[in-house]
C-alpha cells in the first residue's frame, strides 16, 4: 500500500483573543494603566491560547500568529525601515532590558506605537487595505536612502515561546516576504536595490530561526495575486536563491487570490520546500480561482510539498466536504507520492474566533457555518481524511474548478437599471440651489447620551417605544442645529444608527448578528460583520419613519438616508452558495422598495452611500471590468425607480477613486459627494479632466481631525474647486459639505466648524 503523505498546517489566526483581550490590553496601555510588560503578558496569554486551540485540534504544523498591530508593521519595525521623522522623536526610552522586552533593542514599543498611531510632530504610517480585504496594514515609508538595521528580537521571542507552547516539532514561523513589504510600501525607491539591501536581514533571520530548531520557516508573499507580478521572476528568483541557501526549509505561501500562468511557471521553480497556494480566492466571486486549473494543466513539482490553500480562510461558513474533493483530485493528478499539506485559503484573521461564542445564534443556517476554531477541526479531519485514502465525497473535475458559484438565472428587464430621464433633463426638475449649497455627509455626533440609550433598550430597561421617543429628541435636536446654522440640505443625523451596515442588516431579511464575532480592522479596532445567510427581503420601510420625522420639523429639504447595495455585501460575510453580484442585486431590490417608499413620503433629495465601492475591485486588472460593471448597475437597480424630481445623491470615501472614474459617472448619480480635503484638489482634477459632468460635493474640510476650520481655509477650497474648472466653475452645482459623517466628533467641534462652512460658501458666493 502506498503511504498518502498529508499533514495539515496554520497560516494564520485571529490575533485578537477569543473575548478580544488583545483589544482591552491595548488601550489599557495606551491609556497608562498597565505597563509594557503587562501588556507583553497579556499578547503571549492571547497567542499562546491561540497555538494551543490549534495544536487541540490536531494540527501538524501551526503558524506561530501573532501581531501587537499588524503583521507588516511588524516587519518594517524589526527591519529597523523606520522614516526620518521618527527618528528625531523624543520618545521614553525602552527601560526593560532586551530580555523582559524584545521591543527594546529596536527601539522600544513607545517607537512601534508611535509608527502605528502617529506622535506629537510625527503622523503616523498610513493605513492601507490588505489585498482586497477589510484588514487595514501600516503602509511602510521607503525611499532610495533607506537603509534597513535588522533586529528580530520580538518575532524570535514570540518562536521561543511557541515553542514551549506547542513544541518543537509543531512551531513554524510566520514572517511578512521580501517582495511583499517592498510592493506594498509607498515612496520612490528602485525595488531590485532595496530588495538587495533587505536580503541580508533576512538571511540573518532564517539563520536564527535555523539555531532555534523550527522545521521550516513560513514567507508570506501574496504580492504575487496581484496583475503583472510575473514582472517579479528575476526578483523572487534572486530572493528565493539567497533565502534559500541558508538551508533552513521555506514555505512560500500565496494567499488571496491564483497567481497568473505565467507566474505560476517559474513560481513552482524557485528553490523552496513547499509552496501553498490559494483555491478559493474571494468568497462569492464570479471568476472564483484558477490555482486548481493550473495544476490541472501544468502539474505540480514532486519534490515540493504542496501547500493546498482549500478550506475557505475568510468566510464564515462550513467547508461539507469541498476540501476533501478537492484534495481527492489533486491526488488523483499528482499521484499519491505528492506530500500536501492541507491549509486554509488565506490567514483566519479574517474570521471571528469561535463560534461556540455564539450560542443565540438561530439554529438553523441554511448550510453549517464555521469560525477559526472550527476551520481548523476541517483542516485536520481533511488531513485525516485523505492520509486514510478516502474517497471523494463528489467527484471534482480540477481542470475546470473554480469554487465559483453558479451564476444567477435571474434576468432583469434593463429598464430597472435606469432613471426615466438622463441626467441633464431631470435636473432642472429637481431641488434648485444657490452657489454652493451647504449639506452634511448625514451622521451628527453619537454621543454618550445616544450610546447609553440604545444600551438601556438593548439590555431592556427602557421599552422600544421609549427609545423611539428618545431618538426623536436627538433628530429633533439635530434638525434645530442645522437650521440654526442655516445649513441647506438638512439630514436627520443618523442617531439609530449604531453602523451604516449593521442598522439595514438588523432590518432585512436574511441576515444573521453575532454577539462575539469580531474581526481586526486595524490594530485595536475591530468590526463585527453581519452574515448574509439567505435571500435578502425588505419585510417593512427602514427608514421612512426617521426622515418624516425630520422633514416635518423644516422647511428645507432632508436628504433620506441608504447605505448602498455594494457597501451593505462589502462589510458583511457574504454567502458562498450564490455570487456576490446576486446578493447585490438582492440587496439592491430591497433598497429600491425603500426609495420608492421614502420618495412616496415625500422625499426629494436621496443619498445613497457607497463608500466600498472601490474596495471591492479584484486584484486583478483583467477582472475589474466585470466587477464594476455589476457593482454599478447594482447602485443603478437600488436608485433607478427615483422620480426625475428626486435628486439621488452617492457619497464615496476612504480611497483612492481616480481609477474607476468611469465607473463613478456610470452611478448616474445627480450628485457625488466624496473625500477631497486631505489630499491636493486630485480628485477634484481628475473629474474636472474627465469631464464630469454631475454635480459634485467635494470634502472641504477633514472630519477626522478634531481642528476646527476657518473660513478662510474653507472658502479657498471653494475657490479653488472653480479655478479647477470644476462643472465649468458652475457654483449651483458644487456642493459645500465635510469628507465625511460627522459621527466621531463632538458637538463641541462640530457647530464651529459648520459654522465656518456655511459662512465660507456665504462668503465666496458673494464673489461670485
Ligand atoms: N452617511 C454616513 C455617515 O455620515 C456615511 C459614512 C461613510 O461614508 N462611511 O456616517
Ligand atoms: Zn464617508
Amino acid at each position: 500500500m502506498t503511504v498518502i503523505h498529508s499533514i495539515s498546517c496554520t497560516v494564520g489566526f485571529p490575533r485578537t483573543g477569543p473575548k478580544r483581550e488583545m483589544k482591552k490590553a491595548l488601550e489599557a496601555h495606551w491609556s497608562g494603566a498597565i505597563t509594557a510588560a503587562e501588556l507583553l503578558a497579556a499578547a503571549a496569554d492571547v497567542e499562546a491560547a491561540a497555538w494551543r486551540a490549534q495544536a487541540e485540534a490536531g494540527i501538524d504544523l501551526i503558524g506561530l500568529d501573532g501581531t501587537l498591530y499588524d503583521q507588516v508593521l511588524d516587519a518594517t519595525f524589526q527591519l529597523g525601515l523606520i522614516p526620518p521623522r521618527f527618528k528625531a522623536l523624543d520618545l521614553p526610552a525602552p527601560t526593560a532590558d532586551a530580555t523582559a522586552d524584545p521591543y527594546a533593542p529596536g527601539g522600544g514599543l513607545a517607537l512601534y506605537f508611535a509608527l502605528a498611531r502617529g506622535a506629537e510632530g510625527a503622523p503616523a504610517l498610513d493605513m492601507s487595505k490588505f489585498f482586497d480585504t477589510n484588514y487595514h496594514f501600516e503602509v511602510p515609508e521607503l525611499s532610495d536612502q533607506s537603509e534597513p538595521a535588522a533586529n528580530w528580537s520580538p518575532l524570535l521571542d514570540r518562536v521561543r515561546r511557541g515553542q514551549a507552547t506547542v513544541g518543537r516539532d509543531c512551531a513554524v514561523p510566520i514572517v511578512v516576504g521580501p517582495n511583499t513589504l517592498l510592493g506594498l510600501a509607498r515612496g520612490t525607491f528602485d525595488r531590485p536595490t532595496l530588495l538587495a539591501r533587505l536580503l541580508p536581514a533576512y538571511v540573518q533571520l532564517l539563520r536564527e530561526l535555523a539555531a532555534l530548531g523550527v522545521p521550516e520557516v513560513q514567507v508570506h508573499e501574496p504580492i504575487l495575486t496581484r496583475s503583472g507580478s510575473s514582472a517579479l521572476a528575476p526578483e523572487f528568483a534572486a530572493c528565493y536563491a539567497e533565502l534559500a541557501a541558508v538551508g533552513l526549509p521555506i514555505n512560500l505561501v500565496v494567499p488571496y487570490d491564483d497567481v497568473e500562468e505565467e507566474t505560476y511557471g517559474w513560481l513552482v521553480q524557485l528553490p523552496v520546500a513547499a509552496i501553498s497556494l490559494d483555491f478559493l480566492g474571494v468568497p462569492g466571486a464570479d471568476y472564483g480561482s484558477r490555482t486548481a486549473q493550473l495544476i490541472a494543466k501544468h502539474g505540480f513539482p514532486q519534490s515540493k510539498r504542496l501547500g493546498a490553500g482549500v478550506i475557505d480562510g475568510r468566510g464564515a461558513w462550513a467547508d461539507q466536504g469541498q476540501a476533501l474533493s478537492l484534495l481527492c483530485a489533486l491526488r488523483a493528478r499528482l499521484g499519491a507520492d505528492q506530500r500536501i499539506a492541507v491549509q486554509t485559503s488565506t490567514s483566519l484573521q479574517h474570521v471571528p474566533y469561535d463560534l461556540a461564542a455564539e450560542p443565540s445564534l438561530p439554529a438553523s443556517p441554511p448550510r453549517p457555518l464555521a469560525f477559526a476554531v472550527q476551520k481548523l477541526r476541517e483542516l485536520s479531519a481533511a488531513a485525516a481524511a485523505l492520509r486514510s485514502g478516502a474517497e471523494a465525497p463528489v467527484a471534482l473535475d480540477l481542470s475546470t474548478f473554480t469554487g465559483a458559484p453558479s451564476p444567477s438565472q435571474r434576468q432583469l428587464v434593463p429598464e430597472l437599471f435606469s432613471r426615466s430621464q438622463p441626467y441633464a433633463e431631470r435636473r432642472p426638475h429637481q431641488v434648485q440651489y444657490p452657489a454652493f449649497p451647504t449639506t452634511t455627509i448625514g451622521s451628527f455626533p453619537q454621543t454618550p447620551a445616544i450610546r447609553r440609550n440604545r444600551l438601556a433598550y438593548k439590555k431592556g430597561r427602557i421599552s422600544a417605544a421609549e427609545y423611539r421617543e428618545r431618538m426623536a429628541g436627538e433628530i429633533g435636536f439635530c434638525i434645530g442645529a442645522q437650521e440654526a446654522l442655516g445649513v441647506d440640505v438638512l439630514v436627520h443625523g443618523e442617531a439609530e444608527r449604531t453602523d451604516m451596515v449593521e442598522y439595514f442588516g438588523l432590518k432585512l431579511d436574511g441576515y444573521f448578528f453575532t454577539e462575539h464575532g469580531w474581526v481586526q480592522s486595524y490594530g485595536s479596532r475591530y468590526t463585527r460583520p453581519p452574515i448574509i445567510v439567505g435571500d435578502i427581503s425588505r419585510p417593512a420601510p427602514m427608514t421612512v419613519h426617521e426622515y418624516e420625522l425630520a422633514q416635518s420639523l423644516t422647511a428645507k429639504p432632508v436628504k433620506g438616508m441608504l447605505t448602498g447595495p455594494v457597501t451593505i455585501l462589502q462589510w458583511s460575510f457574504p454567502r458562498a452558495d450564490v455570487s456576490r453580484r446576486e446578493q447585490a442585486e438582492q440587496l439592491a431590490l430591497a433598497l429600491r422598495e425603500e426609495v420608492a417608499d421614502l420618495e412616496a413620503a415625500g422625499c426629494r433629495v436621496l443619498q445613497v452611500d457607497e463608500p466600498a465601492l472601490r474596495e471591492g475591485l479584484p486584484l486583478k486588472a483583467s477582472r475589474h471590468a466585470e466587477y464594476l460593471h455589476w457593482a454599478v448597475n447594482a447602485f443603478r437597480l437600488a436608485t433607478g425607480c427615483a422620480s426625475p424630481g428626486v435628486q439621488i445623491v452617492t457619497h464615496l470615501c476612504y480611497s483612492d477613486f481616480e481609477e474607476i472614474m468611469g465607473a463613478i459617472d456610470g452611478l448616474d448619480a445627480d450628485v457625488l459627494t466624496i473625500e477631497n480635503s486631505r489630499s491636493g484638489n486630485e480628485m477634484i482634477r481628475a473629474l474636472a479632466q474627465y469631464g464630469y459632468g454631475r454635480d459634485v460635493g467635494p470634502g472641504v474640510y477633514d472630519i477626522h481631525s478634531p481642528v476646527v476650520p476657518s473660513v478662510e481655509w474653507i472658502a479657498a477650497k471653494l475657490r479653488s474647486f472653480v479655478e479647477v474648472g470644476l462643472l465649468g466653475g458652475d457654483a449651483t452645482r458644487i456642493h459645500c459639505n465635510p469628507d465625511c459623517g460627522l459621527k466621531t466628533r463632538q458637538w463641541q467641534e462640530v457647530l464651529p466648524s459648520l459654522r465656518n462652512m456655511v459662512a465660507a460658501a456665504k462668503l465666496v458666493r458673494a464673489e461670485l
